[in-house]
């Protein structure tokens, strides 16, 4: 790994960017801020950016689709930690799935009136944006009931 200051507001900016443009449909994308000021970690950049890409597109694949669609990347600071929460409104993670979705390999049911074609994969994301999350003494975790599905990262802050 190759740590330097990031700044995460700069990568969240980044990450919308680039979920904005690989979206095909009209669903609404947008950045929350709670805190209005850097929010620096000692992070590596790359890793940084795979892990909001796995958690954007997630979103994406597993979200409600246009036109009610919403992806909300929220950041914060609690305690000299950034947390970091990706949102979405889809139909959600059912019960006996979330105590596995960060084991490798392992895909949920998700098949829904919402998205009728099932979402290929290899169940490897959440494995990545774990290892990702515990290489930077982090923290992931999964919150989801229908209508409303958050991970949300906590990472130390250097600011
Ligand atoms: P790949 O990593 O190859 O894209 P994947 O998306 O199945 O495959 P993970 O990212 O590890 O792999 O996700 C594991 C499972 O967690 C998914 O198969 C899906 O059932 C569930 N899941 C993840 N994110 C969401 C979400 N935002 N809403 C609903 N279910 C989700």
């Amino acid at each position: 790994m190759k740590l330097q200051y990031v700044d995460m507001i700069d990568m969240a900016i980044e990450g919308i960017e680039q979920t904005k443009s690989r979206a095909n449909d009209e669903r609404k994308i947008r950045l929350q801020l709670a805190y209005n000021d850097k929010l620096g970690v000692q992070a590596d950049k790359e890793r940084v950016k795979q892990l909001l890409f796995i958690l954007l597109d997630n979103a994406l694949k597993y979200g409600r689709p246009a036109p009610t669609g919403e992806i909300t990347l929220k950041l914060d600071k609690q305690q000299g930690q950034v947390t970091v929460s990706v949102i979405d409104n889809g139909d959600g993670i059912p019960k006996e799935d979330l105590e596995h979705i960060f084991e490798a390999f392992y895909r949920g049911r998700h098949r829904s009136s919402a998205n009728p074609t099932p979402v290929i994969g290899t169940g490897l994301g959440l494995t990545i944006a774990s290892a990702i999350v515990r290489a930077h003494n982090g923290a992931i975790s999964a919150h989801s009931e229908p209508g409303n599905t958050e991970f949300k990262v906590l990472l130390p802050c250097t600011d």
